[in-house]
């Protein structure tokens, strides 16, 4: 996971306007049950989550806020609500800027409706990959650094299995672009198009 820096809400998606879409939301899943469904509000005839995927593709560079696969589009670009629609907690969160991630199929498959608040947000102020994380390039996973305090070691792990960040293809998928990465003479110049930057950004001495 990359860090990302997030900008402020796009001027249409006003504080009042998230503010009655969660009002209303939570109106209707009080009064309608779980069988209503979240659909996203429309504005001047647009689906709000069509609006917004330009801005949350523009702060990561197309690449999923979680496990940073690019581009999108070509991995289920879809938007997730860090803390759940599902639960009545978060019911007024559902179109808060915030709470709106940009993530691939993967990391929404193993995510679900899961959330702690101990979770690590890629939009942390201070977050780096490197104060939570290393990559093992013999397994292409994700490890836990061991030289970290313990809140910061069970924030990672959770992190890490709520996300499914070495769940499925992700491990062998690291593995192919690390060597794709090292035999590429074109990586300094096209290194935003390519995936899990996080693994490479010591290597190309990048700040993200
Ligand atoms: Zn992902």
């Amino acid at each position: 996971m990359r860090k990302i820096v997030r900008t402020s809400a796009p001027n249409f998606l006003t504080e009042s306007l998230q503010k009655d879409w969660g009002k209303q939301y939570r109106k209707n899943r009080e009064d309608k049950g779980t069988s209503f469904e979240f659909k996203w509000p429309q504005l001047n005839n647009e689906k709000l989550n069509h609006k917004l995927l330009p801005y949350l593709n523009e702060i990561s560079q197309k690449h999923c806020f979680y496990c940073d696969a690019y581009p999108t589009k070509s991995y289920g670009e879809r938007i997730d609500h860090f803390k759940p629609k599902s639960n009545p907690l978060y019911y007024e969160d559902v179109c808060v800027w915030e709470n709106l991630y940009l993530c691939c199929d993967h990391c929404n498959s193993y995510k679900k409706e899961q959330f702690d608040e101990k979770m690590i947000r890629p939009d942390d102020l201070g977050y780096k990959f490197d104060d939570y994380f290393e990559y093992n390039a013999k397994t292409g996973e994700i490890d836990i650094k061991l030289d970290i305090s313990a809140e910061k070691q069970e924030r990672a792990k959770i992190t890490c299995k709520i996300l499914g960040f070495n769940e499925g293809d992700k491990p062998e998928d690291r593995k192919r672009f690390f060597r794709l990465w090292h035999n590429d003479p074109d990586k300094y110049e096209f290194f935003d198009s390519y995936n899990f930057r996080f693994i490479f950004d010591n290597l190309m001495n990048i700040q993200p």
